[in-house]
């Protein structure tokens, strides 16, 4: 279809609601990590769930593909269109207004565009945390997500986002409003949609707004940096720290020694902490009934003679934010390299050893002109399992890169885990999607995507 007629189909929506200017568009059609470049003809950003509304309509009567974007930070290129296929993108930004803030029952209410870090600084303002964090959240939206079940860092406290909704407000691709937005914690009334679209990538609505559960703002927090010789130490070191303090953890993040080279190679050093194998950083809050709770804390992690070197506590709020943003610089450190090959994968914790150790030898043998960089939150059993490639010798990247994914994920299934954790499908692992579910489950899938969008417009070529 031709700008002309797009214009055209899309005349009824107000000039601030839509852009056909190339330079932005393009910037809109390239995903996070610089890996997918889609194109496309226009860009729509609507203000309200009745243009949305509309242009489900537009779109279904046209036959025109609709790439939904939140804040186009996911890493599989699910937010992005595909090149030369037509596809508008459906941006949400504009659509980011709070709708109610439940201080009784403690819950918001809130449209997709608004941005995670703005939820999160509001809330605060009235003692309130909202159950989602993580690196992305100065730029991911409500509505992405939703739409990719997001994880981050505190998953071990209070789950993925998904356990924390009350309800969901979607337009469908037929234009119909799909609205669940009950503020009630309770709501056994049949078959809870709600959860279907939760984690759906795009592909069977669009969310336009949502009621999340939200919790009083931790009083007070420390960080944890330690380092360990080895991976066994460090569950140990999990065991024991789960069993002291058990919900006053909200964050348990690993990582091993090249992801620590790779912050040095980009001059951030953690002072103070013995060089070793494996690296982690333990968030924990709410501790006021501990009076001394940095000799509790030492008295109770006191294993394998824990040196003081061996481990730093904050002792002040900037500091807490300095111990994170090593943690949280890893990907953008990974970001500058040339050629990774990126895993997010699920292992049971009591695997994740064995896993690391096969998967890596196997590399090895495969191309030992190859780094592995380990990490991610291991509280949650989730594993960013990336691959820095310095060279290769093989006919084609492509050849070379489906070696690599195949060993890692015959790995991940034979340990029982998931290929992806938290980043979704998008268009990164549509393929590999039965590597990790079985025909029938992928049929069941394809059968709802068809009851849900029988065109085929929603965010197609994604997933499944
Ligand atoms: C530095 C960094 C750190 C990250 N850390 C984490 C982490 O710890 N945990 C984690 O889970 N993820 C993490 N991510 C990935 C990413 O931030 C999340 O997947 C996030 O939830 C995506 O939100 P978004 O608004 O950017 O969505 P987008 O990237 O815009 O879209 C993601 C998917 O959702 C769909 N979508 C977006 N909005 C809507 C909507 N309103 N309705 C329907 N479908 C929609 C898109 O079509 C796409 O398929 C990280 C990313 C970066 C860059």
């Amino acid at each position: 279809m031709g700008i002309k007629q797009l214009k055209k189909i899309f005349s009824i929506l107000k000039p601030s609601e839509y852009s056909l200017d190339r330079e932005i568009i393009k910037k809109y059609s390239l995903d996070w990590r610089g890996v997918y470049q889609g194109s496309s003809d226009l860009i729509l950003f609507p203000k309200s769930v009745q243009s949305i509304c509309k242009i489900m309509n537009l779109c279904q009567k046209n036959s025109i593909p609709l790439v939904p974007q939140g804040g186009n930070t996911g890493l599989v290129g699910g937010g992005v269109p595909r090149k030369n296929k037509n596809e508008v993108i459906l941006n949400l930004s504009k659509l980011n207004k709070i709708r109610n803030l439940d201080l009784v029952g403690k819950s918001i209410t809130i449209e997709s565009g608004c941005i995670l870090e703005n939820i999160k600084n509001k809330l605060q303002k009235f003692n309130l945390e909202f159950p989602l964090s993580m690196g992305s959240r100065g730029n991911c939206q409500i509505g992405g997500n939703i739409a990719t079940n997001a994880g981050g860092v505190n998953v071990i406290k209070y789950g993925t986002i998904r356990k924390n909704i009350l309800g969901i407000e979607a337009v469908l691709p037929d234009g119909t409003i799909y609205n669940s937005l009950k503020n009630v914690k309770k709501n056994n009334t049949g078959l809870d949609l709600k959860h279907i679209l939760i984690g759906s990538e795009g592909i069977l609505g669009i969310i336009t707004a949502a009621t999340v559960q939200v919790f009083p703002l931790p009083k007070e927090r420390i960080v944890i940096w330690a380092s360990f010789k080895n991976f066994s130490d460090v569950l140990e070191f999990y065991q024991q720290i789960t069993n002291s303090f058990n919900d006053l953890i909200t964050s348990f993040e690993f990582m091993n020694k090249e992801s620590i080279e790779l912050l040095e190679k980009n001059e951030m050093k953690l002072d103070g902490l013995k060089k070793n194998q494996c690296y982690c950083l333990v968030e924990i809050s709410n501790f006021l009934k501990i009076k001394d709770f940095h000799n509790f804390l030492i008295s109770n992690i006191n294993f394998n003679n824990l040196k003081t070197n061996d481990i730093i506590i904050s002792k002040s709020e900037s500091e807490n934010s300095k111990l994170w943003s090593y943690r949280e610089s890893i990907p953008l450190a990974e970001k500058k390299e040339k050629f990774i090959i990126a895993h997010d994968v699920s292992i049971p914790l009591i695997m994740i050893n064995k896993f690391v150790k096969k998967t890596s030898i196997e590399i090895k043998k495969f191309e030992k002109n190859t780094r592995i960089i380990n990490f991610g939150h291991l509280g949650d059993n989730n594993l960013h399992f990336n691959i820095l490639v310095n060279s290769y010798s093989s006919d084609s990247k492509k050849s070379f890169v489906n070696s690599i994914n195949r060993i890692v994920f015959d790995n991940v299934n034979q340990f029982n885990g998931a290929i992806s954790a938290e980043h979704g499908i998008g268009q990164l692992r549509r393929d590999e999607l039965r590597l990790s579910k079985n025909k029938s489950e992928i049929e069941k899938m394809k059968i709802l995507k068809k009851a849900f969008d029988p065109k085929n417009i929603l965010n197609p070529g994604k997933v499944i």
